[in-house]
């Protein structure tokens, strides 16, 4: 049953982001990649696991048009507005999503084609590469 919420959906709370959500733990595990480190960048993400999924869930939900997506694993509450660009989360999460690319290139590039406003892996790849991306001559 979904709860009706008057066609509010608070950020990551949505039926199918929390299904994504889950998805990224699953095929973490799957890949034998899943890792559970304390994430000092922000501790209420909890850990790196749950700042992926998080992230993965927020370009889905910026995909469907959403403009607050959610902020860190403690609730539903709105990323900053300072953090909701592509490159300033990317500049603020460096680290983590570039190992995220060195473990999973071909997952991380499919999201970096991704069309939505805020996609910090599409912003990845432009960091790493200024010219033209391969996306580009497909
Ligand atoms: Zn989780």
């Amino acid at each position: 049953v979904i709860a009706n919420k008057g066609g509010k959906i608070d950020p990551g709370d949505g039926p199918g982001e929390i299904l994504l959500h889950e998805m990224v733990h699953a095929l973490r595990m799957l890949s034998g990649v899943f890792s559970d480190p304390n994430f000092t960048a922000n501790p209420h993400m909890d850990d790196v696991e749950e700042f992926y999924a998080i992230t993965v869930q927020d370009v889905y939900r910026s995909e469907r048009g959403f403009l607050q997506l959610r902020r860190d694993h403690w609730g539903h509450q709105a990323l900053s507005a300072s953090l909701s660009g592509s490159n300033a989360y990317y500049e603020e999460y460096k680290d983590p999503i570039d190992k995220w690319f060195e473990t999973q290139k071909a997952f991380c590039l499919e999201l970096a084609s991704v069309r939505a406003k805020f996609n910090p892996f599409h912003a990845a790849v432009l960091a790493k590469n200024p010219e033209p991306t391969p996306m580009a001559h497909r």
